[in-house]
């Protein structure tokens, strides 16, 4: 699945995609491909669950990251701290 989130690693507004067995869950940036990964348990579904609710906040006050749209696509995103 994708997610718009913001990366720690190349600091932009990404598609990370996410791709899960019964165990594991790895996030990759689709920018700078960092990759890591987390247990795939309800703590992560809550996460990801969580990441979709703020963005829908954040792009009030970013529209940008509407052009966020497929794989490799990034925004620089001054001040993002909401
Ligand atoms: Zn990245």
């Amino acid at each position: 699945m994708h997610i718009k989130d913001l990366c720690t690693i190349c600091d932009h507004w990404t598609i990370t995609n996410i791709v899960h067995d019964k165990d594991t869950a790895t996030f990759t940036c689709t920018h700078c491909k960092n990759e890591f990964d987390l247990p795939w348990d309800t703590n992560t579904r809550f996460l990801i669950r969580s990441i979709r609710h703020s963005l829908k906040k954040r792009m009030k006050k970013h529209p940008e990251l509407a052009a966020l749209k497929n794989e490799g696509d990034a925004i620089k995103v001054e001040n993002s701290e909401s």
